[in-house]
């Protein structure tokens, strides 16, 4: 079994002027698919050649770094296209928003707290919103790694936010701030409605 990039079910250009054209299309077809590659490298001939991704991740030596790192990259970039998918239907669920209102006190506050584990990162890695058993939950891992992996935060990740260099830099150069609160406008509440009701 081998991987293959997942297509984005809209255009380059479709996140504009939020996210730009020119980083969408480096970051999918240079940068995910450069993921996408080195995980097929990894798992070619081994024992993870038949597993799902998800398999993969939660069963992961965290000492196997080429897994590591490809197969987090993999997954978090497939997640991160979902969730700020401009079509269809964008509204957040009651359920996601009293569940915000509950684990936070309001969206303003999960806002601050999100855009706060985004911007604190230090270097390379990612913001997520996570339920776990049952309740939301922020937090954020290094590099490529996820919440699903052995040394995660845990939880099921139903949001994530790259804040890698390269997910921003063309647009926003050292402005990470700017960019996440452009992530907002971006955010497809609908589908991280729907990742919630599964995760639950
Ligand atoms: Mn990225």
């Amino acid at each position: 079994m081998s991987f293959s990039l997942p297509q984005l079910e809209y255009s380059y250009d479709a996140l504009e002027p939020h996210i730009d054209a020119r980083t969408m299309e480096i970051h999918h077809s240079k940068h995910h698919q450069g993921y996408t590659n080195k995980l097929n490298a990894a798992i070619e001939g081994s024992e993870h050649d038949s597993k799902d991704i998800l398999d993969i991740l939660e069963g992961l030596d965290m000492n196997n770094m080429a897994l590591r790192n490809n197969a987090g990259g993999f997954y978090n970039h497939k997640l991160f296209w979902e969730v700020i998918n401009p079509n269809g239907e964008s509204a957040m669920s009651d359920g996601l928003a009293s569940s915000i209102n509950d684990a936070f006190g309001s969206f303003d506050n999960f806002k601050d707290t999100f855009s706060k584990a985004a911007a604190t990162r230090f270097g390379s890695g990612w913001a997520w919103l996570c339920v776990k058993e049952g309740k939301l939950e922020v937090c954020s891992t290094p590099n490529q790694d996820n919440p699903l992996m052995p040394n995660g935060c845990g939880g099921t990740p139903i949001l994530g936010l790259d804040v890698w260099e390269h997910a921003y830099y063309l647009n926003y150069q050292n402005r990470r701030p700017d960019y996440i609160n452009a992530f907002f406008e971006v955010i497809n509440w609908g589908v991280v409605s729907e990742r919630f009701n599964q995760a639950l």
